[in-house]
């Protein structure tokens, strides 16, 4: 149709490129999951089976041929998964609402592929679908990159914190959910960590590191061979090194580029 008289409609569209040389990150959420988390009746105040599925959605992404590795570390919470992208990447002429929506969709595709083996007793319904919204943001610097991902992490620890002690309150305290609401506005972290652990016997920090702090996937390239060149893909890219408070990273498969998920590192990450 390149030549019909109905082809300047195509002048229409704008050109939505992401400045050249940023690191930029991709990040998703799902649409109504609190409503979601009921309907499937997810444990409170962490479900497990939800956050290993979370985490095996992003590892598809991360992993996965539409992004061609251009994903190297992807942090996830909740309902949400953050995707940060090298500075050179040029999938799609960086294109941004290309990128958004093959993340989103790449991410939810898997999501609803994977549900029946992490729920398969609680079927999806066609009119209450798990779908996720998603935003691009760009960074010019590895330290608002490591920020970033802290901010997110600190996010992590601040409503998991708000989160057990609620549901301390109403699971084992007999509270409503209104009431636990009112007891904890106003309270500082240290005194939800006092109350969970004089009335409910909860040390905080020793909850799973994955509730605490997030998952992280990382992208690792196998080491370069003695006989391949030096300046092969696989030589230069970024490993996440992890912090002196948190666990590092396990690496789960010795195949040729996997990405994992692990407990979130405040990781300082080398790009
Ligand atoms: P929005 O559409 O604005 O994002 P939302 O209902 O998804 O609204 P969020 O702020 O994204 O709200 O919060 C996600 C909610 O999903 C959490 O508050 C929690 O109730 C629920 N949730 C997500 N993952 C889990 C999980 N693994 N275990 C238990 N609950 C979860
Ligand atoms: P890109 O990722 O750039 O969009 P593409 O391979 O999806 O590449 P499109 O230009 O979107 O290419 O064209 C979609 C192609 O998918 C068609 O050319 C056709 O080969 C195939 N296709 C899509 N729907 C059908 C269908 N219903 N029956 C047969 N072939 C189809
Ligand atoms: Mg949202
Ligand atoms: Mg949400
Ligand atoms: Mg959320
Ligand atoms: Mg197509
Ligand atoms: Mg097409």
């Amino acid at each position: 149709m390149a030549g019909s008289r109905y082809a300047y409609v195509k002048s229409f569209e704008l050109a939505d490129p992401l400045l050249p040389s940023t690191f930029f990150v991709i990040r998703i959420d799902g649409k109504g999951f609190h409503g979601f988390s009921k309907l499937h009746d997810f444990d409170k105040p962490n479900d497990v089976r939800a956050l290993t599925l979370m985490n095996e959605a992003a590892k598809r992404v991360v992993g996965g041929r539409e992004l061609n590795g251009e994903c190297v570390v992807a942090f996830g919470e909740s309902d949400e998964y953050s995707f940060v992208f090298k500075r050179t990447c040029k999938l799609h002429g960086r294109r941004s609402s290309k990128l958004v929506t093959l993340v989103v969709s790449v991410f939810t595709a898997a999501y609803i592929a994977l549900w029946p083996q992490y729920f398969p007793n609680s079927p999806l319904s066609l009119d209450h679908l798990p779908v996720f919204d998603g935003r691009v943001v760009q960074y010019t610097s590895e330290q608002e990159i490591q920020d970033y991902l802290r901010w997110r992490q600190v996010d992590t620890h601040i409503n998991n914190l708000y989160n057990t002690t609620f549901w301390a309150l109403v699971l084992q305290g007999g509270r409503t959910e209104q009431q636990a609401e009112q007891e904890l506005s106003g309270t500082i972290s240290s005194q939800k960590q006092e109350m969970l652990f004089s009335q409910y016997g909860i040390n905080y920090n020793t909850l799973d590191p994955m509730f605490r702090k997030g998952s992280i996937v990382i992208w690792e390239e196998e080491p370069v061979k003695a006989e391949d060149s030096a300046d092969s893909p696989g030589a230069a890219l970024p490993q996440a090194q992890p912090s002196a408070d948190a666990p590092a990273a396990p690496v789960e498969s010795s195949e040729n580029a996997q990405p994992t998920a692990a407990d979130a590192a405040t990781a300082p990450i080398k790009m």
